[in-house]
């Protein structure tokens, strides 16, 4: 955790561009256990949606901490790439949620294929609390305050491509990440882009046809990558 993120309402102003937030959570936790923090100490802060800034510690005790803030630096820009992504079984999503959240991503679509596992989609991975805690580590992580959307489609693979994948691409270069396929990836921003990604078994061949029709394969080289790996890969290499 680089950035200790703060929601809105946690902030209490006390003076022009002062604020002061109580932690009893998480937070506070990683406060005395990792950074071993005193009062007097600063760290960094952030408020969901909003700025990044400095807090200094006022009062540390096993119950909480009471921090005094200012703010006024923005976070990172956002890396314009949105992942659309073949729905991976449960360690797997969340190490890819909070990964790309660290390197920019800011709309995840979740997508159903022949090869994901039904059961995924009724994980308690993808219950709200469960995702923004995987968003919110990422964030930290990156000292990023922007918390990304995601996105679930459990309907059929056709009809997600046919009906959802055009107004996702819109305004955007539609790419699809496939082993095997002749285009190399970019290894430079080419602006806002959708990127699609298989599952873990792969996409099957009538699948990789229909997003054919509507999106440039891409490729990584001759390594089949697991599907945490293959994401960092591409969107290092579509980053500006
Ligand atoms: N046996 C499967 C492997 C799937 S790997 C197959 O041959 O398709 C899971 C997903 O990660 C793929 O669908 C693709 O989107 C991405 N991926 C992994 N390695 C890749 C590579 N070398 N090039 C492009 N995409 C890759």
């Amino acid at each position: 955790m680089n950035l200790i993120l703060l929601r809105p309402d946690e902030l209490a102003p006390v003076a022009a561009g002062s604020y002061r937030a109580v932690l009893a959570d998480r937070r506070l936790a990683h406060l005395r256990e990792v950074l071993r923090a005193s009062v007097g100490d600063t760290v960094g802060v952030g408020v969901e949606g909003g700025e990044l800034g400095r807090a200094t510690i006022v009062a540390l005790d096993e119950h909480a901490a009471t921090l005094e803030l200012t703010l006024g630096e923005p976070p990172p820009p956002a890396l314009d790439v949105t992942l659309a992504l073949a729905l991976p079984r449960p360690p797997t999503l969340r190490k890819v949620l909070q990964q790309a959240t660290a390197l920019g991503v800011k709309r995840f679509v979740l997508f159903r294929a022949e090869r994901v596992e039904k059961s995924y989609f009724s994980s308690h991975g993808l219950h709200a609390h469960a995702l923004a805690e995987d968003l919110r580590l990422g964030l930290e992580q990156a000292r990023d305050t922007i918390v990304p959307a995601v996105e679930i489609h459990p309907e059929h693979f056709g009809r997600f491509v046919r009906e959802r994948l055009p107004a996702l691409s819109e305004g955007r270069t539609p790419l699809v990440a496939h082993p095997g396929a002749t285009t190399p990836c970019p290894r430079a921003s080419i602006g806002p882009a959708t990127l699609i990604v298989g599952p873990e078994g792969g996409f099957i061949p009538a699948e990789v046809a229909l997003l054919m029709q509507v999106a440039r394969a891409i490729d990584l080289g001759p390594r089949i990558l697991r599907v945490e790996t293959a994401v960092v890969a591409l969107l290092a290499r579509l980053a500006p």
